[in-house]
């Protein structure tokens, strides 16, 4: 079990890596239909939910290759199960919260899945303002993992889309980072499922693979809550 679970392909080449993944997602299948074949039905299970997640994989990279190859800005692939953790992480309460979102990225295709929390010096229903050192520590951390902020997302009172509009801070607070050569892009959400992307000096798509997502507006996404 323990060779499938960890261990994605490490290649800097695209189509390598969705080969390899395609060879692993047959070998897991291979693995299942012998637990099965042997009575081992847990063990089947566990191989069965391991597929899955290998299908999702596959099927994101499926989506890359298709992204027109002379697109050197940023596009984000996520999906919405992730985003449904996401808004209910940064809505525990009333109060605004902000996190650091970072992930695989291949070329310009990045595939945020992990949130790194920053510690708040001041918090209010409109407002939140993470510490220097909180900042920093987690930047080091990531850096020293071989990994770079994808997304910077908060959360903002209110409903509906217009609920997800940046702030003059929020702005500014992302010109910063970006003026410093990060490519992270702002994500703003609301507690009933908006989801704002946005940025101030590099260009960015988005796509968000889930049934039910809508793409309400530019860059704008209402995300299915459970
Ligand atoms: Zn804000």
């Amino acid at each position: 079990m323990k060779i499938f679970t960890t261990q994605l392909p490490q290649t800097d080449k695209f189509e390598e890596f969705r080969e390899s993944m395609n060879r692993k997602g047959a070998l897991i299948n291979k693995a299942m239909f012998e637990a099965l074949r042997a009575y081992k039905r847990n063990m089947a299970r566990e191989y069965f939910e391991l597929s899955v997640k290998y299908n999702e994989l596959y099927e994101l990279s499926n989506h890359c290759a298709i992204c027109p190859e002379d697109k050197q800005h940023p596009v984000f692939l996520l999906d919405y199960w992730f985003l449904q953790d996401l808004i209910k992480h940064l809505t525990p309460h009333e109060d605004e919260e902000v996190v650091y979102i970072t992930g695989n990225d291949y070329e310009n295709i990045k595939m945020p899945y992990r949130i790194r929390n920053i510690k708040l010096e001041q918090q209010s229903v409109v407002y939140a303002k993470a510490t220097a050192q909180s900042c920093s520590d987690v930047l080091i951390d990531l850096c020293e993992r071989g990994y770079q902020v994808q997304l910077v997302a908060h959360s903002h009172p209110g409903s509906g889309p217009e609920a997800t509009c940046p702030s003059s801070i929020d702005i500014n607070y992302l010109a910063k980072i970006q003026d410093a050569g990060s490519d992270a892009v702002g994500l703003i959400v609301t507690r009933d499922g908006y989801a704002r992307f946005f940025s101030v000096r590099t260009e960015f798509e988005v796509s968000i693979k889930g049934k039910g997502v809508q793409h309400v507006q530019e860059n704008v996404f209402k995300i299915p809550l459970v």
